[in-house]
């Protein structure tokens, strides 16, 4: 069946710099709160904030786009609340893009909490266990109170192993959810009347086939962009890939593709090379707070032992505050001891670690060269975390830094 090809909503929107290449693609995401340079990474902003970095740290660190989460905000403090201060960039002082997911995928981790019908997912908020309806049509709504740039709409997420029968009816669901979300969404404003685009989730489990079918119709709605959804979560790395790579194939080249939720920094750079425009993790922040810095040669962990007499900075290469001021002997104290200021240090040089690999992947795109700066990042990466961690002046730990 030949059918047109589908218009986003909003045409104009996102520019690719390398004409039509599939992958890897560099290109201008315009949104009304400036332009992403693609591809990008989201800092994720759970609560309205990227944990213990200021808007300014953001920025210093390189980011363009924040992610945020629709169903946190929705129960805490209530889309209303932020509405009526102008949305979230007036509410949080963070005047670039954001986007917010839609909520389906927290639910989800609620488990036996939640009751899914075609009208939408019924839940009790982890908060004070008040009964909540998030439908299609309400997702939307409170993402139209925040202002985000970019909405997500309301997919039906499942938790594999699930059946074919479950998989596919999960799948049907959210094109049924995401016609009604985009529809909607219509007739919604924000508190700044600077438009909103809105970006429909890809599902399809864990079968190729399907995928590729639900990112077809998909496409075939005017939605401004796409999210690969439901991967990552128990498959193989090689499988995550096979899955992608049946949705992106069938999705127009036109419209940027985010892969939720994933992953570590050889991802992002997988992912690259596979056309994905726009990605977010928790990594580089939770991991920030366990002791965790992520490097140009590999992942060290600052509680080790052996940074104990290092002066040597987290990354010779970075220059972030936590670098340009502070050794791993005086971060890994500071670790150790329990200090704020750990946390805040190490999640800032993992943030711009994230962004400065992502500005090095579109300055190689921009070059025709990402083929070897993949190739080489990823060598010198995974050569230095599997040489069983540090070797530093304090010496070496047995057990490396390469978790
Ligand atoms: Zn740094």
């Amino acid at each position: 069946m030949a059918a047109e090809p589908p218009s986003s909503a909003s045409p104009g929107h996102f520019a690719l710099e390398r004409g039509a290449a599939v992958a890897p693609r560099a290109g201008l995401l315009s949104t009304g709160h400036g332009v992403v340079r693609t591809p990008a990474f989201m800092p994720v902003g759970t609560q309205g904030t990227v944990k213990g970095l200021s808007p300014a740290d953001l920025r210093a660190a390189g980011t363009q786009i924040l992610l945020s989460n629709t169903y946190h905000l929705m129960l805490r403090p209530g889309a209303e609340l932020i509405r009526s201060f102008g949305g979230l960039h007036h509410f949080m002082a963070w005047d670039g893009p954001i986007l917010t997911d839609s909520g389906g995928y927290q639910i989800l981790s609620l488990k036996e909490r939640v009751k899914i019908t075609e009208e939408g997912v019924a839940f009790r908020s982890h908060l004070d266990g008040r009964p909540e309806l998030l439908t299609p049509e309400r997702a939307m709504e409170i993402q139209a109170d925040l202002g985000v740039d970019i909405a997500v709409t309301l997919d039906h997420a499942i938790l594999l192993p699930a059946s074919p029968e479950e998989v596919r009816d999960a799948g049907e669901r959210t094109i049924r959810w995401t016609e009604r979300s985009l529809g909607h969404a219509k007739t919604l404003d924000t508190p700044t009347g600077l438009p909103q685009l809105h970006f429909a989730i890809v599902q399809g489990g864990g079968d190729p086939a399907l995928r590729a079918e639900m990112a077809a119709r998909t496409a075939a709605m005017a939605c401004d962009g796409f999210c690969l959804g439901g991967l990552s979560v128990g498959e193989t790395k090689e499988e995550t890939w096979i899955l992608a790579a049946a949705a992106t194939a069938a999705l127009p080249a036109d419209r940027p593709r985010y892969l939720m939720g994933m992953g570590t920094p050889i991802d992002l750079l997988d992912g690259i090379a596979r056309g994905i425009d726009l990605f977010d993790c928790v990594l580089p922040t939770r991991n920030a707070r366990n002791g965790m810095a992520f490097t140009h040669e590999g992942p060290i962990n600052i509680r080790n032992a052996a940074h104990a007499r290092d002066p040597r900075p987290l990354d010779a290469e970075c220059g972030c505050e936590a670098c340009a001021e502070f050794s791993r002997a005086y971060l890994r104290h500071l670790h150790v001891a329990g200090e704020i200021l750990a946390h805040r240090m190490l999640t800032l040089h993992n943030v711009t670690f994230y962004q400065t690999l992502m500005a090095g992947a579109r300055a190689a795109i921009e070059r025709g060269a990402y083929d070897e700066y993949h190739r080489a990042v990823t060598h010198r990466y995974r050569e230095r975390a599997a040489a069983s961690g540090d070797s530093g002046p304090g010496g070496r730990e047995p057990s490396g830094d390469n978790s």
